[in-house]
């Protein structure tokens, strides 16, 4: 096929009135499909139906001389602490192992921050005048709402292949109002980057003009390679604290993606000092979280090797789900010109960039068809996306039958409005 931008107009508009009649057909198919967002399929749930039996009997709850059905340990579990540490080559003392999400912890944190302050702020953030974090962007929607319900101003930094424009980054950090910084440091979502040493570095050695200058390092896929070996990170707490800044960094990650997403265990490291901040901080709020799920996750994932042959086996199921868009993509809209897309070697996403300004149109002719995707803006602070371009693909829930046809209607759609705009352009 060729580039549509060197079609005529009337290549263009026969090309326009055949793809109307295949979207017209399609909604005949009365589709039900959903690759919206990123959650683990039922074949790698059950690869993990070990965790649901692994403790039997009231002597299996014991950490040690803890009991993990009681109160109590609020930081975590030794075991869990040194199971995460393990996972992010920190020191268990530098972790919080907290309940089923990440999320909540990373929430907790800003909450935190906003009505008492972090360890070196010198006002609750609710009183300074103007909050402003930035925002790599695309990245995740759910990160952005964060900020966004906390009244933040967002300010967005472009992604570069190598992890945020830190150029900008380390402009930005001299205003003292740019209190923290979103980062999902590999396999970022969406585009499924992985920051270079270099990027990672400079975040390291920033020299933030607020002294409560916060990065969120969100490793939520830190061992999540479904495409080759795995891939080492740095560990950015020894960094930060080699750099100067041992208390600039909160880093995070869960076992959502590893074994269960609603009912798994995740952890907070930062450095011990302000883990024991927190862990004050936390005290009024809970006793402790969940111990028993804890020690199920420790006795049945183990340490890091064994998390690493158990992401092994969810690549086997993973890869022909990520290969099957690649390959529907290519073959569908390779030669079009109207499209660029990801190839992520892990994580949970391929990122597609649409023709500029279709991308909204896009995801709703989609819907209409029923193919549910994540909201065309939703990688983007604020929920716009300034070229309106960006569209997450979550192929990890869907089979490669399923695949095939969700992907076949996007690029239908992705045919139609780029042809609407090119000939839109033309009159
Ligand atoms: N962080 C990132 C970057 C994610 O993509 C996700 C889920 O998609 C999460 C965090 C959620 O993690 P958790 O289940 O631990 O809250």
């Amino acid at each position: 096929m060729i580039p549509y931008t060197n079609l005529s107009k009337e290549e263009l508009q026969n090309e326009f009135e055949h793809v109307r009649i295949e979207i017209e057909r399609s909604k005949e198919l009365g589709l039900n499909l959903d690759i919206s967002r990123g959650k683990p399929g039922a074949e790698q749930l059950s690869l993990s139906s070990e965790l649901l039996s692994v403790l039997r009997s009231s002597e299996d709850c014991f950490d040690g001389t803890i009991d993990a059905r009681n109160y109590g340990t609020l930081t975590g579990l030794p075991s869990a602490k040194s199971f995460f540490a393990d996972l992010l080559g920190t020191n268990p003392e530098q972790v919080f192992v907290g309940g089923n999400a990440s999320l909540q912890l990373m929430y907790d944190l800003i909450a935190k921050a906003y009505t008492h302050g972090l360890k070196n702020s010198t006002l609750p953030w609710s009183r300074k005048g103007n909050v402003r974090f930035l925002c790599p962007a695309p990245g995740y929607d759910r990160h952005f709402k964060i900020s966004e319900s906390f009244g933040m101003e967002m300010i967005t930094v472009a992604m570069t292949e190598n992890g945020p424009d830190m150029d900008a980054v380390e402009q930005w950090v001299k205003d003292p109002d740019v209190l923290g910084m979103w980062c999902c440091p590999k396999f970022s979502n969406p585009d499924g980057i992985i920051y270079s040493d270099e990027t990672i570095e400079r975040i390291a050695a920033l020299h933030p003009a607020a002294p409560d200058f916060t990065v969120i390092w969100d490793n939520a896929y830190c061992v999540h390679e479904f495409d080759g070996p795995f891939i080492p990170f740095p560990d950015i707490l020894s960094l930060a604290e080699k750099h100067g800044n041992p208390d600039m960094v909160y880093e995070f990650t869960s076992t959502s993606k590893i074994t269960y997403p609603g009912a798994g265990i995740s952890c907070m490291a930062s450095s011990k000092e302000n883990i024991e901040y927190i862990t004050k901080l936390t005290s009024v709020q809970i006793i402790s979280y969940d111990k028993v799920n804890q020690l199920r996750h420790v006795r049945y994932l183990k340490n890091k090797e064994n998390v690493l042959k158990l992401m092994q086996k969810q690549a086997a199921i993973l890869k022909p789900r990520f290969d099957a868009v690649l390959y529907m993509l290519e073959e569908e809209i390779g030669s079009l010109g109207i499209a660029r897309w990801t190839k992520p070697k892990g994580g949970y996403f391929i990122s597609l960039y649409a023709m500029n300004g279709t991308a909204k149109r896009t995801v709703s002719l989609v819907k209409e068809l029923g193919v549910t995707m994540t909201g065309a803006g939703a990688t983007y602070p604020y929920g716009k996306d300034p070229f309106d371009s960006n569209i997450r693909i979550a192929p990890t829930n869907a089979s490669t039958e399923e695949i095939n046809q969700a992907i076949r209607i996007l690029c239908l759609c992705l045919r139609y409005s780029a042809l609407e705009q090119l000939l839109k352009n033309l009159l």
